[in-house]
């Protein structure tokens, strides 16, 4: 069984939501999130973000996100 400590967890969590990873892996994180409140709560805001970008939403935050970086491109570029 594998242990993961709260960075891996957090390194992790993203690929978790994704169904990316092994059976080693999420069963590392599904024992550890029910134990610590920061991991939780990171993973809730993670969830929440990836329900977001799964429902009809998507199209405009994929805008969104495409405008700030075409931003900061630019303010890069001055
Ligand atoms: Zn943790």
């Amino acid at each position: 069984m594998t242990v993961f400590n709260c960075d891996e967890v957090l390194n992790k969590v993203y690929d978790y939501l994704h169904g990316e990873l092994a059976e080693d892996d999420r069963s590392g994180i599904e024992k550890h999130l029910p134990e610590c409140s920061d991991c939780a709560k990171e993973y809730a805001l993670e969830s929440t973000i990836t329900a977001k970008i799964r429902s009809s939403s998507w199209n405009q935050i994929s805008t969104e996100i495409l405008v700030e970086r075409a931003f900061m491109q630019a303010e890069k570029e001055e």
